[in-house]
């Protein structure tokens, strides 16, 4: 299947990645079919996009013809069985193995031979994804980053088994979308959180043997590197869970050490602190 191909998407999963990619497959004239498991979760990712979108018009970065364009082009639903005519389906639930095993072997039963299935995972491996199908060279990383409307890089995993040929048609659809891709390898972590996450893990151990305080580490990091925010900050936006989830995900797969996550971020995870969306992390956030 080549690229111009392309014209049904479906997007497995509403929530923070989910909706953002919705939206930009949308936003850029493909048929959007959103499924979810949770009928809240389905709603709450709905009314994200008419809140982004309406703060596009707003803006004036957006015509409101535009907007309503990319409203009607999304279909959602509670039945992954509708994804059954797509060309290309996203995969961006939660990061846990079973579920997305289950997924892909069911989107690889319904959907129709041609049909790429890609992963938005962070740090799962697209080789165990892919193998778990009768099409592991249909079967890709597509690495979309946070908020996904407004961030250019998308990452594209070639597991052990992905095709040439997917590899560029996904790397094209990604430009479609106003992306920059870039190629990458299979490896835990991929390239980009195999780096952000051992300098947010070495921030917390910095935290935590009192080497500076919380602001003192961000700053040196914001003024100093140049950085938007801080590690400090960028953890408690990510989600502590989600940090340690990769950190646990690169030390087993490397088997190295240096990857061994910081005892305190465990501690915090395990407190419930785990940044924005839990109302604390390393910082206070009002609700
Ligand atoms: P999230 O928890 O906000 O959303 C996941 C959604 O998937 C939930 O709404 C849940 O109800 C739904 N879901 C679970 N099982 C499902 C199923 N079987 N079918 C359909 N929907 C199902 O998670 P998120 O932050 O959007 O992350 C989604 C994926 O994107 C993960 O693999 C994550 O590693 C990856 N990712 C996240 C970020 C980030 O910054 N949050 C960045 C890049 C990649």
């Amino acid at each position: 299947m080549e690229a111009e191909e392309i014209r049904k998407v479906g997007v497995v999963g509403a929530g923070t990645m989910g909706n953002g990619i919705a939206q930009v497959f949308a936003g850029a004239g493909f048929a959007v079919t959103l499924v979810e498991v949770d009928r809240a979760a389905l709603d709450r990712g709905l009314a994200t996009i008419r809140r982004n979108l309406d703060r596009a018009v707003d803006k004036g970065r957006l015509e409101p013809a535009a907007r309503e364009a990319a409203l009607a082009g999304i279909a959602p639903s509670l039945s992954l069985e509708d994804l059954s005519r797509c060309d290309l389906v996203v995969e961006a639930a939660v990061e846990q193995l079973p579920v997305k095993i289950d997924v892909f072997r069911r989107l690889d039963a319904l959907c129709r031979h041609e049909a790429v299935l890609a992963s938005n995972t962070s740090s799962i491996s697209v080789t165990t994804l892919g193998a778990g199908t009768r099409r592991p060279g249909q079967v890709v990383g597509m690495h979309f980053f946070n908020p996904v409307p407004v961030m250019a890089l998308v990452e594209v995993v070639r597991g052990e088994l992905t095709s040439d040929a997917t590899m560029g048609l996904v790397q094209q659809l990604a430009e479609r979308l106003g992306k920059t891709p870039v190629a990458v390898n299979d490896y835990p972590g991929f390239v980009s959180n195999r780096v952000l996450m051992p300098m947010i893990n070495e921030a917390i151990y910095c935290l935590m043997e009192g080497v500076a305080q919380r602001e003192a580490i961000d700053t040196v990091m914001h003024l100093g590197m140049n950085h938007p925010l801080g590690p400090l900050q960028l953890a408690d936006l990510i989600g502590l869970d989600v940090c340690l989830q990769v950190m646990e995900v690169l030390h087993r797969g490397f088997g190295d050490s240096k990857y061994r996550p910081c005892p305190l971020l465990h501690r915090m995870v395990e407190a419930g602190h785990l940044g924005r969306k839990s109302g604390r992390g390393f910082y206070e956030y009002g609700t």
